[in-house]
């Protein structure tokens, strides 16, 4: 198995695609934000860390590479990983293969999830989940029965977007701008594999994975 990176723009569903491959092939999800939160917060790193998220501040590239680095180094031979949060630009895609090669690992794979602006869209903006069974709905795709209550156990679902139609218009042109450099530079390498982000979209992961 290969170890990836997720491109995908916002609500393309690559936080559901993680999460199948961590259940069905046993993947390391290594999440960058995950890393600063579970930081040991008595700790000198964690003391620091914690002044800098909580006075409104970006946390040093250094910083989270030192918290990769020390991440990956606990997996083992056969462990595969999914990195998400990083690289975010291009700076640390090379901070990143600088990384990797010192630890004597590789990013084999970026899979770029190929989602129309339309269906990102629809999935930001109608998304509802029930907040007693946590059954998740979609205005546009996945309607409840009865508008606005959960059909398994009759609560009524709480829309879970901030997003409004401009906000999330922003959103996917920051994404746009932001990841061309990265896209490039991973198909440079050879390592970019496009993959339709809307049907049979785990089949085809699984198949560039495996
Ligand atoms: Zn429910």
């Amino acid at each position: 198995m290969k170890n990836i990176i997720f491109i995908a723009p916002p609500a393309a569903g690559k936080g559901t695609q993680s999460d199948l491959l961590k259940e069905n092939l046993g993947y390391v999800h290594i999440s960058t934000g995950d890393l600063l939160r579970e930081l040991d917060k008595e700790s000198p790193l964690g003391k620091e860390v914690n002044a800098l998220i909580e006075a409104g501040k970006f946390v040093s590239d250094e910083i989270v590479l030192e918290l990769l680095k020390e991440k990956l180094l606990t997996l083992t031979k056969d462990d595969h990983f999914i990195l998400d949060g990083y690289p975010r630009n291009l700076n640390q895609a090379k901070s990143l293969d600088g990384l990797l090669k010192e630890i004597n690992k590789s990013l084999d794979c970026v899979i770029e999830l190929e989602v129309p602006y339309d269906t990102c869209l629809k999935r930001a903006i109608g998304r509802e989940i029930c907040p007693n069974c946590h059954k998740a709905y979609n205005t546009f795709f996945k309607k409840p029965k009865t508008e606005g209550i959960c059909d398994s156990c009759g609560t009524a679902l709480e829309h879970r977007s901030d997003d409004t139609e401009e906000t999330f218009k922003t959103r996917f042109d920051t994404y746009v701008e932001n990841t061309k450099p990265l896209i490039d530079y991973y198909q440079e390498q050879n390592k970019l594999v496009k993959v339709d982000g809307v049907n049979d979209t785990y089949e085809k992961i699984v198949g560039v994975v495996k």
